[in-house]
């Protein structure tokens, strides 16, 4: 197919995407069109492709029939859709943009600078993970917006959502996300590109104010075109290091570099960290990201079979997904876990030797509840709680912040701690999807004041009581 045609379904898909852009609202539109790629045109068919295999499922149920009626109208022909996941390792692909002298009924061909530029990709960064890149990150509802705007970034680095901020507890995804970006601009661009932990940054930092290398320090840091500071919370208390990348920001932020940051929790509930900076990082966007819900689970889990090669059983993953529901670092472990027993063994994964595997990797309760019923529920806590204290259910696990709410409230996740086999991320989760550093602070303190407060020490062993459920002899 000659560009002329490529071109011209290229300008149906650009008035179809306007159609389509009318229909649904800037907002909905941007959400899941953002990284959808024209890539191909053969005879009748456009071929798009989208970031990962979920999304392409997504995009088909959710829109194939209607960008295919837009299609019609703005062709007056019938043009059918593909959507194509992107195979791992192959970059996203730029939008093609033909030169203007470009000679149409030639297939397009990359000019020799674009050649050369692609050559330069090739090489890897040296900080970064090659596996981590958005080809391998699947995208679902706990991650969505966090992910459209790092890709947003990657296409257009410095200028918009500077500094960059991705939150949310460990094995989520943050290091991932913000490699991802590395990745990929490091893969289309010539930009200069520094990863760090805010651990080593802490730890160069001390070392060149030992060894009297200050300036070289100032150098690596402050002319960069993009900085990625990974474990932001790690600053908390280190006053000077402080200070030095609060001039690092404002070096790099007045050049329009872009700074992206990660921490295990939003900005605002860093302690020890000076005003100043943490308005630097609450600066530009902050986004946070969700433990995957169950269909994302599922994708995340066939990805990273897929990636190993491994054939793993529908039944399989599913069995995965429904009893690891924290994060996915969980739940690639259980999967590592499970296909590598399946190896050792020389026999295939089954779900008898899953369910084997994960009963010994996940011992608790909460992780094999069909097979062991926990034997408090949370449910029954809140309501002891709520009796207890003479508040309701809702007001425990809403948002209201008086004090005679959150102490009850505290008590509870407390309890709940103690008594259940719940992870802290579930118990924050209940309590309106608050973040688990709460939940541990509130588990703390109750801790300490339990020692030496008589009256609480009865309220919390009589909640207990009132939880538990009668014993039948
Ligand atoms: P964090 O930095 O938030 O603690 P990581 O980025 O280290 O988490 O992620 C933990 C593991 O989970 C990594 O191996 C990463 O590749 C994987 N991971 C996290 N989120 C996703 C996702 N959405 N898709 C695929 N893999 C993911
Ligand atoms: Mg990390």
């Amino acid at each position: 197919m000659g560009s002329r045609d490529y071109m011209e379904y290229n300008r149906f898909w650009n008035e179809a995407l306007d159609v389509l852009r009318g229909e649904l609202g800037e907002e909905e539109f941007s959400r899941w069109f953002r990284f959808a790629a024209y890539q191909e045109a053969a005879k009748g068919v456009i071929t798009v492709g989208v970031p990962s295999g979920f999304y392409r499922d997504q995009m088909k149920v959710r829109y194939q029939r209607r960008i295919e009626a837009a299609l019609r109208r703005v062709s007056g022909a019938e043009i059918a859709l593909v959507f194509e996941a992107r195979a791992p390792e192959t970059p996203l692909p730029e939008p093609r943009r033909p030169s203007e002298g470009e000679n149409s009924g030639q297939e397009y061909q990359p000019s020799p600078a674009i050649e050369a530029a692609i050559e330069i990709k090739k090489v890897r960064h040296p900080q970064l993970r090659e596996d981590y890149s958005f080809e391998r990150y699947v995208i679902g509802d706990n991650n969505n917006f966090a992910a459209n705007a790092a890709i947003a970034i990657s296409r257009n680095p410095g200028v918009a959502y500077n500094p960059f901020l991705i939150y949310g507890g460990v094995g989520l995804g943050k290091t991932h996300l913000m490699q991802a970006i590395g990745n990929y601009v490091h893969h289309h661009s010539d930009r200069k590109i520094i990863y760090s932990t805010a651990e080593s940054f802490t730890n160069e930092f001390i070392q060149a104010i030992r060894d009297d290398r200050m300036p070289a320090f100032k150098n690596k840091y402050r002319f960069v075109d993009m900085l990625l500071l990974d474990d932001i919370h790690f600053l908390e208390n280190k006053w000077e290091t402080q200070e030095e990348l609060f001039h690092t920001f404002n070096a790099l932020y007045d050049a329009n570099r872009h700074i992206i940051f990660t921490c295990d929790r939003p900005a605002s509930e860093l302690k020890k960290i000076t005003e100043r900076l943490r308005s630097r990082f609450e600066r530009g966007l902050n986004v946070d990201l969700q433990p995957p819900d169950y269909e994302t689970r599922c994708a995340i889990l066939k990805s990273k079979a897929r990636d190993k090669k491994t054939a793993v059983h529908e039944e399989v993953i599913a069995l995965i997904a429904e009893n690891i529901s924290t994060n996915v670092r969980d739940l690639e472990a259980a999967l590592t876990r499970i296909t590598a027993y399946a190896e050792l063994l020389g026999k295939p994964v089954t779900l008898e030797n899953t369910r084997q595997q994960l009963k010994d990797f996940f011992p608790s309760p909460s992780a094999f509840s069909a097979l062991k019923p926990a034997a408090v529920s949370l449910d029954a806590i809140l309501k002891a709680v709520a009796d207890y204290f003479g508040v309701s259910v809702s007001d425990l696990t809403g948002g209201k912040r008086a004090q005679k709410i959150a102490r009850p409230r505290q008590i509870t996740m407390y309890i709940a701690r103690e008594i259940t086999e719940f992870s802290i991320t579930e118990i924050g989760q209940q309590f309106g999807g608050r973040h688990y550093t709460t939940v541990m602070h509130a588990c703390e303190k109750i801790e300490n004041q339990r020692r030496s407060d008589p009256a609480l020490e009865s309220a919390i062993q009589a909640i207990i009581s009132l939880s538990s459920p009668r014993r039948h002899p």
